[in-house]
C-alpha cells in the first residue's frame, strides 16, 4: 500500500430491517440505508476492493479505495447486501464463523439476543461466485482475549483449515470477534498463515498501520449517510 493512501474499512453486521426484539439494535442497517451508503461512496469517488487486495504485492490500488466488511456471515448479506453491491460494481469481504455455516448466531442467542440465520456452505459458494471475499471469524465466535492459549490457537488455526476444506478456496484474512485481542493473539493470527486481520479499533489505515490490527469505521443503524460522510472525512477518530 502506498504511503500516501488512507484506506477506510467499513464494518457492517446485518443488512436487514430492525428486529425490535434484538438486544443489539445498532447492528441492523436497513437495506434502504445501505443503498444510500453505497450511493454516497460512489459520489465521494470511492472504489470498493476486497481486503486481501490491499497488501497484495504489485497490486494497483484505485485512487480512493474503500473496503466494505460484514461480520458473522448472515444470510441477509446474500439477500440484501450483495445485490446492492453488485449494482454499483463493488465487492466486499465477509467474516465467517466456521462451526456455524448454515447455523445461527449461537454466541448471541446464548446471551438473550434474537436468532439470525448464517449462510450455508452453498450460500457462501454462491456469494463467492459473485465476487465476494471470505475470511475467518474463528470457529465459534470466541473471545480470544479470554480463552486459554491452546483454545485461542485452535479457534484461529482450525477455523482457517476448516473453512478452506469446506469451501475449497484460500482464507487469507481474519477478524477478531468482539474486537477482542492482545499481542499474543495477534502473533498467533500471523503464525497461522493469515495475511491481514481486522480489529474494531477506530480510524483509517495507512502503510504504517499494523496489518494484524487494521482499523475500521463502525457503521450502525443510525449512521445516516451524512454521518458516514463525516466519518470518512474525519477518519472516524472522533465518535460522530
Ligand atoms: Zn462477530
Amino acid at each position: 500500500m502506498s504511503h500516501t493512501v488512507r484506506v477506510p474499512i467499513l464494518m457492517y453486521h446485518k443488512i436487514e430491517r430492525l428486529n425490535k426484539a434484538s438486544t443489539v439494535k445498532g447492528h441492523y442497517v436497513s437495506p434502504n440505508l445501505f443503498k444510500k451508503h453505497l450511493s454516497l461512496l460512489k459520489l465521494m469517488g470511492y472504489t470498493a476492493i476486497p481486503l486481501s487486495s490491499l497488501y497484495r504485492e504489485n497490486a494497483k490500488l484505485p485512487k480512493k479505495p474503500v473496503v466494505i466488511t460484514f461480520d458473522d456471515g448472515y444470510v441477509n448479506f446474500l439477500q440484501n447486501a450483495l445485490p446492492a453491491l453488485k449494482s454499483v460494481g463493488y465487492s466486499a469481504t465477509v467474516y465467517l464463523v466456521a462451526n456455524q455455516l448454515g447455523g445461527t448466531n449461537a454466541w448471541d442467542t446464548s446471551r438473550g439476543d434474537v436468532e439470525e440465520r448464517l449462510m450455508s456452505v452453498d450460500q457462501v459458494l454462491e456469494a463467492h461466485r459473485q465476487g465476494t471475499e471470505f475470511g475467518s471469524h474463528t470457529l465459534d465466535h470466541a473471545d480470544l482475549a479470554a480463552v486459554s492459549t491452546d483454545e485461542a490457537w485452535k479457534q484461529i488455526a482450525d477455523s482457517k483449515s476448516k473453512l478452506e476444506a469446506d469451501l475449497g478456496f484460500p482464507i487469507e484474512t481474519f477478524c477478531y470477534p468482539y474486537g477482542r485481542k492482545n499481542l499474543d493473539v495477534q502473533k498467533m493470527v500471523e503464525q497461522a498463515g493469515y495475511r491481514l486481520a481486522c480489529s474494531t479499533e477506530r480510524g483509517q489505515n495507512t502503510a504504517q498501520t499494523d496489518r494484524f490490527a487494521l482499523k475500521r469505521i463502525n457503521v450502525r443503524r443510525d449512521t445516516w449517510a451524512p454521518v458516514l460522510a463525516l466519518k470518512l472525512l474525519r477518519g472516524d477518530k472522533h465518535d460522530v
